[in-house]
């Protein structure tokens, strides 16, 4: 990000893709990243060993501390999966293998700690990525990320960069690591442009739930943007423009009044059905975490709870909960939706998903490995203590079970199975079962999986990367990430057009966004989940559509439009 002179980049459009929808506008905090400066690297003397490696433990101690602080807050911000990052960074830098590797690198070399910690987890960082495998890779951001940690610490910096980041402000960076993300808050940016970044990074989840407008992918023309420059941002489009002139700022201006109008008139509307002009109601549901996120869906309008990810009861424990416990937390988090269709997912592990009490071994293609009910039918231990869990809550309230990542219909007979003898024994009545469609598999043999399931919820996200092949955490494949394509749409349509006869709704990002929905309606669905902050404005695009039967194009292009 260099300082090039305003004059020659006015109105410059950086064009990058969408990361989070809305539009923003403010000057630019560019943050430079610690790993980018240089450090002071000077010699020492055996004798002087111990001193200077004291102040690596020193530093460690710091960033153990700050990570469980780091989680904390997250945690109680936003009830979110993310505060799990932050405490197994903890558990990564308290490795005895990588006390030892630094105290060595310090003996043999005979350098100062900040050269140390820099080749040190450079060489691990190395290592992990060299493997080619995905888990791995996500550890060598992980070691990226302490290395900064400690870095800051050692160079006397306690407070993290972002933290001083004026109110208001775009945030401009490479890349937002974890450490960089908890910094962020509606307060503080008011919009996000980076460089790199996959749709289902860290920060592309972020900054959704925080409803912050993002833009990705802007690769090194990130660097056209300077210190304080004065940025439009379109999260919807995924474009940043620089230096604006006049016509262009006021054109944003009108744009960015119309959004907050439509967002203020669906606000007002939220609670109320959504239905087409033509007379079709379609249930938008919520996708919640947790406490926090149902009771913003509620706020929001939904019209029940889609998808309940359970993970984050699971993903930082050092044992998984007990039936009590599940049947406690789950009960809690979906009081408000007393009387209105609750869909708690059971879960979902695997791939970058692992608690840790599951010693699993490594796979080689984790994405293509041990997920979801794969993972379940071997831990029967797990599977039960869920069902019974749910079967519990079921007795107060309206409760559906969805199972992740199905590919075979004998894994829904399996579960399905499993379910009616915990009911038996327990004397309870058995609640609606469903499966996720989420892989082309379990797409094409619909029919055959719904002889076992009362509904079905399609993943969009899974399916896409599945489908599409690749990897949605990938940035470096994010062009192939398109939830948008025909093969995917064709793929839905096929699905509504073999289950019909079964309760069908879509759970993935694809139902949140604007373009689509007229798309999925056509397609015959008529329910969709979406994020506690998108019920709104999907109810009230749900509302201005015509015709749920025809010409897609035309209803696209109109509401595209519309959006304008
Ligand atoms: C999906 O894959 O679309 C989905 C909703 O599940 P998750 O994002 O939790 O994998
Ligand atoms: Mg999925």
């Amino acid at each position: 990000m260099t300082s090039t002179s305003t004059q020659f980049k006015q109105n410059t459009t950086l064009a990058g893709r969408g990361m989070s929808p809305g539009l923003a506008s403010d000057r630019a905090f560019v943050y430079q990243d610690i790993l980018q400066r240089d450090h002071e690297c000077y010699d020492i003397d055996k004798h002087q060993i111990d001193e200077e490696y004291a102040r690596i433990e020193k530093a460690t101690a710091v960033v153990l501390g700050d990570l469980e602080h780091a989680a904390e807050r997250i945690e109680s911000d936003l009830d979110s999966v993310l505060a799990d990052i932050f405490r197994s960074h903890k558990t990564l830098l308290s490795d005895p293998g990588l006390a030892a590797e630094l105290r060595s690198e310090m003996e043999t070399e005979l350098i100062n700690a900040e050269h140390v910690v820099q080749r040190v987890f450079r060489r691990l960082v190395r290592r992990f990525r060299s493997v080619g495998d995905s888990k791995l890779s996500t550890r060598a951001d992980d070691l990226t990320d302490l290395s900064r940690r400690l870095l800051r610490v050692l160079a006397g910096l306690h407070a993290h960069t972002l933290e001083n980041m004026p109110v208001a402000s775009v945030l401009v960076a490479r890349r937002l690591l974890p450490s960089d993300t908890v910094h962020l808050s509606r307060k503080s940016a008011v919009a996000v442009a980076v460089a790199f970044g996959g749709p289902a990074s860290h920060a592309a989840l972020l900054t959704r739930e925080l409803g912050i407008p993002a833009v990705t992918q802007l690769a090194d023309r990130i660097d056209e943007i300077a210190q304080n420059d004065e940025l439009l941002v379109d999260g919807s489009h995924g474009t940043v423009v620089v230096a604006p002139d006049h016509p262009t700022r006021q054109k944003f201006a009108n744009a960015a009044i119309r959004a907050r109008a439509r967002l203020a008139q669906a606000r007002r509307r939220c609670c109320e059905p959504a239905t087409t002009r033509a007379g079709v109601t379609v249930q938008v549901l919520a996708n919640i975490t947790g406490v926090e996120d149902a009771r913003l869906a509620k706020e929001n309008g939904a019209d029940g709870v889609g998808l309940y990810r359970v993970e984050c009861l699971y993903l930082s424990q050092k044992a998984p909960p007990n039936e009590d416990e599940l049947a406690e937390e789950i009960g809690h988090a979906i009081a408000p939706f007393q009387n209105r269709t609750v869909t708690v997912r059971l879960l979902d592990l695997g791939a970058d998903k692992v608690p840790p009490f599951l010693d699993l071994p490594a796979e080689s293609d984790p994405a293509l490995g041990r997920r979801g009910v794969r993972l379940l039918v071997e831990y029967p231990d797990l599977l039960d203590t869920q069902l019974r869990a749910l079967l519990r809550v079921a007795q107060e309230q309206k409760l559906r079970i969805l199972v992740p990542m199905v590919t075979l219909a004998a894994e829904m007979e399996r579960v399905a199975e499993s379910l009616t003898d915990a009911a038996e024994e327990m004397n309870a009545a058995v609640p609606p079962l469903g499966a996720m469609i989420e892989t082309p598999a379990a797409a094409l043999d619909a029919a055959a999986i719904a002889q076992h399931s009362e509904f079905l919820s399609v993943g969009t996200n899974d399916l896409t990367q599945y489908l599409m092949a690749a990897g949605r955490e990938n940035a470096l494949v994010c062009d192939y990430f398109q939830e948008e394509h025909p093969a995917v749409l064709r793929l839905l349509r096929l699905v509504q057009a073999d289950v019909g006869w079964r309760p069908l709704s879509v759970c993935g990002e694809l139902a949140g966004r604007e373009s689509a929905v007229p798309l999925l309606l056509t397609a015959g669905v008529r329910t969709l989940s979406v994020a506690p902050t998108r019920v709104p404005v999907i109810k009230e695009i749900i509302r201005n559509i015509d015709d749920t039967d025809g010409d897609q194009d035309k209803q696209t292009s109109q509401l595209t439009q519309e959006a304008h």
